[in-house]
């Protein structure tokens, strides 16, 4: 037989190298169709192959065990565009695509001595140098081979376009934050993008068909197995997951799954989007934990929330609130109308004016702040504090967000507060008059009577003022005592009090100095002598008997002096003294009178 290229073909020269396996590595080279023109041996092939293989419109051959074609038919000649021109031996890997040579000889000598029938797909090699995709069987015939090919080239270019397209599939899946898997009805996975290798740490390139669920960290299997139950029954289903990279927060996860259904409504596969919502995870966590801590707050402070949707009047109470009324949380208040038979019908005006309160608030900015009282089933009556803040959108106000406090206890301790206050400021005012006042007469003492002369003395502002005391003194008062005993001493001295006080004005101080003496400041006195007459009437009008006495009765005597307060610039002291002389003076001429010293005029 004889092989003539066409056209020139690039095939790899197998026979001149000494392992097949060397030619198969090469690079093909040119070669043409001389070296095809020795006629191959026949001793692989026997009649009846030979037959067969000549029967056959597809590509088919024999060769040896050396690799040495015995007969090849026309169709495989034909494809391979080449005639028989030439004697020479032509090898069977000559006849399979350069690219492919390596592995159908390594995959001949692996076959070994047991082996019958060996399958390969390749390209079988033609003058063009493309070669189409053949499926080639090998029989084991005798020594050698019965080599028959079948053209796949059309399902392995489809091949490829599918296997093109899916790896376009996959680049787009790949490229989605989202983790997105493919489930078998069994539960196996059967596809996962990147994200979803990445955060159930599985290698992207792995041939997946693992049990999916076992891919999830184990408290969340329980719900998965929920979920994909009711996908498998052909029911979109969708659960809470999260996941756990070494070294990361954990991320958490929206399980979103979507049964893929046949004619018959039967789920061929589940599509589970799993989207990441950590942060929408994180953020209602904290919204939560400030709510939880909002709540303790005030239970602990003993706060009742409400919140009032203005617009639509529509109450809302937490379940202190309801402890605060007094009511059952299971038959709730939720509007002002159904609040106010709540309210102290004296208050519930006040506490339910939701336009002017709102209005009053709108204009000053202040947040609203009430006390009123309340009514509990019960029939007790309890304070209760609410203050608010109001919300606004373009200027009007929609909602008022509010705590009410129990404040009944404070509003009774302050009460009793204010009575104790009271009561001391009362107790401190008789304590004050008890130390200004004397005992045994009623008038005021020689500590006010002090007092009165400082101010006299240190001048009040009121310009210029005559001023005059008298210091008063009981004649034979210790012989009083001792003939009618200390008893009536007592009550002559209150009724000498008394009569002094009924001779002077109002505005006079009539004290008791000391003993049976008494003072009398009197402002705005030039002339003391009427005041002095009417004293020592007064007592001469009680007519207390005293046998010890020249009058018989009981008389006075006084030592007087008059003085410009602003100007005499006396002392308090020096007044006395003054006075005191006066008074001795009296004494001295006799008792029951009056001596009267003028100072500064
Ligand atoms: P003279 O005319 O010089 O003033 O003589 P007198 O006795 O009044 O003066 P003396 O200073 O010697 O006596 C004053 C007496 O007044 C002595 C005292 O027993 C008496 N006396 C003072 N305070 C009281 C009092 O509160 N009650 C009574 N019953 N007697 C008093
Ligand atoms: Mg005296
Ligand atoms: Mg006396």
């Amino acid at each position: 037989m004889m092989l003539r290229a066409k056209q020139e073909i690039h095939w790899g020269r197998f026979m001149d190298h000494p392992d097949p396996l060397d030619i198969a590595k090469a690079q093909p080279e040119t070669r043409d169709a001389s070296a095809w023109r020795s006629r191959p041996t026949a001793s692989a092939s026997s009649p009846r192959a030979e037959r067969l293989i000549h029967a056959l419109r597809t590509p088919a051959c024999c060769f040896g065990p050396d690799g040495e074609v015995g007969s090849i038919n026309d169709a495989w000649l034909a494809y391979a565009g080449v005639s028989i021109e030439s004697q020479g031996p032509l090898q069977w890997i000559e006849l399979i695509h350069a690219e492919h040579r390596y592995d159908a000889l390594s995959r001949l000598r692996a076959a070994g001595a047991d082996s019958d029938h060996e399958v390969l797909e390749c390209r079988l090699a033609d003058h063009r140098g493309n070669g189409r995709w053949f499926r080639v069987d090998l029989h084991r015939a005798g020594e050698g081979w019965l080599c028959t090919c079948a053209d796949i080239h059309e399902l392995k270019s489809r091949e490829r376009e599918l296997k093109s397209r899916a790896s376009m599939q996959a680049d787009m899946l790949n490229v989605s934050l989202d983790c997105i898997k493919l489930i078998a009805p069994n539960g196996n996975l059967l596809h996962m993008n990147r994200a979803g290798c990445r955060a159930l740490r599985v290698d992207e390139n792995s041939e997946f068909g693992m049990p999916w669920l076992l891919l999830l960290p184990e408290d969340v299997r329980r719900d998965g197995s929920v979920a994909l139950e009711s996908a498998r029954k052909g029911v979109f289903s969708r659960f809470s997951g999260h996941s756990v990279i070494p070294g990361h927060e954990p991320q958490y996860w929206d399980n979103m799954l979507t049964p893929i259904l046949d004619a018959e409504g039967k789920a061929t596969a589940i599509l589970c989007v799993s989207r990441e919502v950590t942060r929408e995870r994180m953020a209602l966590e904290a919204l939560r934990l400030n709510e939880e801590r909002l709540a303790i707050a005030a239970r602990v402070g003993g706060l009742g929330v409400w919140d009032y949707d203005i617009v639509h009047d529509a109450l809302q109470c937490d379940e202190n609130w309801y402890r605060i009324m007094g009511r059952d949380p299971g038959e709730p208040i939720v509007s002002i109308e159904q609040y106010r038979p709540l309210i102290h019908p004296e208050d519930v005006d006040r506490a339910t004016e939701v336009v002017k309160t709102v209005e009053e608030l709108m204009s000053t900015g202040l947040d609203y702040g009430i006390e009123y009282r309340i009514l509990r089933p019960d029939g007790e009556i309890r304070w209760i504090r609410s203050v608010a803040y109001l919300q606004h959108e373009d200027g009007a106000a929609k909602r008022a967000i509010g705590f009410v406090l129990d404040i009944t206890d404070a509003r009774r301790n302050e009460a009793s507060l204010r009575d104790e206050k009271r009561l001391l400021e009362d107790e401190r005012a008789s304590f004050r008059r008890q130390s200004l006042e004397d005992a045994l007469t009623g008038i005021p003492n020689r500590r006010y009577l002090n007092e009165e002369l400082e101010r006299i003395c240190g001048g009040s502002g009121r310009g210029a003022m005559r001023v005059c005391i008298v210091l008063v003194d009981v004649d034979h008062f210790k012989l009083y005592n001792d003939m009618y005993g200390h008893h009536e001493g007592d009550r002559a001295l209150r009724l000498v009090a008394s009569a002094l006080k009924n001779s002077c004005r109002r505005s006079d101080v009539v004290a008791r100095y000391g003993g049976e003496e008494f003072m009398i400041i009197g402002r705005h006195i030039t002339n003391p002598v009427p005041l002095l007459d009417s004293m020592a009437s007064a007592v001469r009008r009680l007519k207390i008997p005293h046998n010890g006495s020249p009058a018989k009765q009981l008389s006075i005597s006084c030592g007087c002096v008059v003085f410009d307060a602003e100007q005499s610039g006396l002392s308090v002291a020096a007044l006395i003294e003054q006075s005191d002389g006066a008074l001795y003076e009296a004494k001295s001429q006799g008792r029951n009178r009056y001596i009267i010293r003028k100072l500064g005029a």
